[in-house]
Formats: C-alpha cells, sequence, structure tokens
C-alpha cells in the first residue's frame, strides 16, 4: 500500500509552485523597498512561548496547536503563527541593542489543527512583517501601504482593507466590562463557545460566525467608543496618513482579531470570494507583547498573509515555468557527445538550455523540445560537426539559419538576450 501525505498538509507541485515563487519574490522585492530584512526562526517552540503570547482563551492555543513532549519531556508547539517566535528572537539576540528600529519580514510554513477545507488547511504558509521600536501612526499607515501595494502588485482583484482600533491597557477593560455586561442580559443567544468565554474573552463574540451571536451582538457596544484620549488620537492620526497616502480603507468597528496580544490599530484584508475564509492577510500593533515575554518595553506592529488564499485569488495564468532558451538536438554519435559539452557549457554561461539524454531519434527529440516549450533548438550532426556549423531553428518565428560553431555562443546569448 502506498504512503499518502497528512489531510491539510498539501504538496506544491511544479506547475502551481511558480505561483507561490511569484508571491514570495514579489514580497522580497517590495518589502526590501521598505526596509524590511528577513528573519528565519524554527518551526518548532516551546508551547509556553504561543499560551503566554497568543493568549489561553483563544481559538489557537484552545483547539489548534501541533502541541508534543519531545523525548526529553519538554512540551513543544508546530508555530501556529510568525509574530511570537520572531519577538522571541528579538528579545533573545537583543537586536534592540543594535538598532532601536527593527523592520522584519519572513516567509514560512505555519500550522493550526483545523478541519481542513477551501482556504483553511493544517500547514499553510505565511509571509508576514513587524517593525519593533516605533510607535508613531505614520507606521501604522505605512505598513499599511506596503501591504496595499503588495496586493496591487500580484494583483489581487477585490479585496478591502478593514482599520479598527482594539485600545490599550487603559481603555480596553473599561470596554470589556461594558461588553460583559451587554452578552450577559444575551447569553441564551449565544452559541456554547462564546457562552463559555464571555467573561473570559468577551471580544471573541463580536467576531463569532454562528448566526445567533451575530444576531445577539448586532447592537453591542463598539470599543471605538470607548478609546482612551491617546488611543483616538492616535487611530485618528493613522486615518489621516492612510487619506494622505491615497491608501483605500474602511472603518469596521466589529473587527476583533483572533489573538490577545493587539493593542490600538489592527486590520484586515477581506476578500467576498473565498465565503467563511474571508481574510487573506491580518495583523495590528502590539505595544505591549515584547515587555510581555520578558523584553524591553518596545512597541511592535506587523501583519501576516496567507499565501494558499492569495494563490486561490490570484489569476496566476501569465505566470508559468521559465521556458528553455535553447534546446540542443543531436544526430549520431559525435555529435551527441559535442552536443552534451556544448549544452553544460551554455549552462554554466547561464543560458537555460536542454537536451534529450537517451539517445533517441531527431524527431523525438524535436517533440521534446515543444514539449519544453524551448524558444531555440540547435540542431547539430556529425558531418555538420565536421563543417563546424549547426542550424539554429527560432521555434517562435519558425525560422531557421546556419550558423558557425565559433561564433554559436555569441550569436546565442545575443539572440537569447533578445528573446
Ligand atoms: P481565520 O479567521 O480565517 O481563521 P485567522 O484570524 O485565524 O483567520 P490569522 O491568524 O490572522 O488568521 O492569520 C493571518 C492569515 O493567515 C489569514 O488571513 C489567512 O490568510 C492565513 N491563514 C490563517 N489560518 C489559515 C489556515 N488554517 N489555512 C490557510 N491559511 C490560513
Ligand atoms: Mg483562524
Amino acid at each position: 500500500m502506498s504512503i499518502s501525505g497528512i489531510k491539510g498538509m498539501n504538496d506544491i507541485l511544479p506547475g502551481a509552485v511558480e505561483t507561490w515563487q511569484h508571491l514570495e519574490q514579489e514580497a522580497r522585492r517590495i518589502f526590501g523597498t521598505f526596509g524590511y530584512r528577513e528573519i528565519r526562526v524554527p518551526v518548532v517552540e516551546k508551547t509556553e512561548l504561543f499560551c503566554r503570547s497568543i493568549g489561553e482563551t483563544t481559538d489557537i492555543v484552545e483547539k489548534e496547536m501541533y502541541t508534543f513532549s519531545d523525548k526529553g519531556g519538554t512540551s513543544m508547539t508546530l508555530r501556529p503563527e510568525g509574530t511570537a517566535p520572531v519577538i522571541r528572537a528579538f528579545i533573545q539576540h537583543k537586536l534592540y541593542a543594535q538598532d532601536p528600529v527593527n523592520k522584519l519580514y519572513y516567509i514560512g510554513p505555519m500550522f493550526r489543527h483545523e478541519r481542513p477545507q477551501k482556504g483553511r488547511y493544517r500547514q499553510f504558509q505565511q509571509i508576514g512583517a513587524e517593525v519593533i521600536g516605533l510607535d508613531d501612526p505614520k507606521i501604522d499607515a505605512q505598513l499599511l501601504a506596503m501591504l496595499s501595494h503588495y496586493f496591487e502588485a500580484v494583483q489581487v482583484p477585490d479585496v478591502e482593507l478593514q482599520v479598527n482600533s482594539l485600545g490599550c491597557a487603559e481603555c480596553r477593560p473599561v470596554y470589556r466590562q461594558a461588553l460583559i455586561g451587554y452578552l450577559e442580559k444575551r447569553l441564551a443567544q449565544l452559541c456554547s463557545d462564546c457562552q463559555r468565554r464571555y467573561t473570559t474573552n468577551p471580544l471573541r463574540a463580536l467576531d463569532c460566525k454562528v448566526p445567533g451571536c451575530q444576531e445577539a451582538t448586532s447592537e453591542a457596544p463598539a470599543m471605538l467608543e470607548h478609546l482612551c484620549e491617546g488611543c483616538s488620537g492616535h487611530f485618528d492620526q493613522v486615518q489621516m496618513h492612510l487619506h494622505n497616502l491615497e491608501v483605500p480603507f474602511k472603518i469596521n468597528p466589529r473587527m476583533v482579531r483572533g489573538l490577545d496580544y493587539y493593542t490600538k490599530t489592527t486590520f484586515e484584508m477581506v476578500t467576498g470570494s473565498l465565503g467563511a475564509q474571508n481574510a487573506v492577510a491580518a495583523g495590528g500593533r502590539y505595544d505591549r507583547l515584547i515587555a510581555d515575554l520578558g523584553g524591553p518595553d518596545l512597541p511592535g506592529i506587523g501583519f501576516a498573509m496567507g499565501l494558499e488564499r492569495l494563490a486561490l485569488l490570484i489569476d496566476d495564468q501569465e505566470i508559468m515555468a521559465a521556458r528553455p532558451d535553447l534546446f540542443v538536438a543531436t544526430l549520431g554519435r559525435e555529435a551527441e557527445i559535442a552536443g552534451f559539452k556544448l549544452l553544460t557549457k551554455l549552462q554554466r554561461q547561464g543560458v537555460q538550455a536542454e537536451m534529450e539524454y537517451s539517445g533517441k531519434s531527431l524527431k523525438a527529440q524535436l517533440r521534446r523540445a515543444d514539449k519544453l516549450r524551448a524558444r531555440h533548438v540547435l540542431i547539430l550532426g556529425d558531418d555538420e560537426l565536421e563543417r563546424g556549423v549547426a542550424q539554429l531553428r527560432d521555434m517562435d518565428q519558425s525560422s531557421q539559419e546556419e550558423v558557425a560553431l565559433v561564433n554559436l555562443e555569441a550569436h546565442l546569448q545575443k539572440n537569447v538576450s533578445e528573446a
């Protein structure tokens, strides 16, 4: 019996992988221009890192983590998200000592034990960015400008940036109390999850997908009405800068996000096309997280986007595997050996070149060249080799010319760079 992969964990095969490479390359390019540098952290961390940062009563920590004991008995967890590991590394390596401002990005797999469905998997790929050390509203706006610029660059259709503010340690507890008071009177209408956690995590009820909960909370008090002066000023400034940078957005006062560490600005990139999996990217400010994890008292803000959802949304017709510049076809034993040498030489020079390796007929070799969509085919026979020439066929133009082997490289380089 053959062995299959694990449910909810996908292979990304050649043919699809080009889309992923494109999404990743564009992120590296754009995030690089905005001054972000890559950080790579392990896929496994001590379980307590996630419990302490994401929060004990969140969906992720309550039900979605892949947690196990290693042989030494330490509780470990496959990372469900990237911010906590990045902050852990930031604190551990005292990155703040080298530079008070750090702009970081990461690309890699995350793991959550959820029910697999379209756009929701158990291993999925995120690209995330974090700015640590700055709490100016300009940074919130700049991060969002970069995110929407990325979405434009990879041409994601029909997405909307939604923003909200979740307040701070001063105003959120007051709001929380007000919300608990509101929910208390409507407990019977709430789903069992929301009933259970309405005192420990009341904000989740606003975000609950169960229709009863949505109805019960339709007139709930909003965080935005309870922001303290500092938070409300910050949120006003963020909006002013977004307008100034011409970044379109909508305020969504019900957005709460699924992680406890968020403060002030939170946001999501939302699409209408993926059903319940409507968030393609999400994030927010986390001004307490670094200190809570034992680091210095520094503010931070960041986002993560899911590549599977992005890949489902973009039109990838144009993103294709690179075509070989040249296919070397040979006739005869001498030519086969000389052609193989030429092929390797060209590859070493950076020409994407291919051949058929098992000594098949010219017809079969040309079929292979067609299948690979080679731009040019070089046909080299024993007698031509003796005369020091070869036939170079331009597959797109359907034209053919004889070229001298001594000039071949220069000729190819020219042809190829024009292609
Ligand atoms: P959702 O509400 O859809 O569960 P989330 O709030 O749990 O999303 P975040 O933790 O904010 O998601 O993660 C950021 C992004 O990562 C999401 O917007 C989404 O694109 C992607 N993502 C999250 N969970 C999954 C998953 N199980 N499979 C695929 N992508 C995911
Ligand atoms: Mg989730």
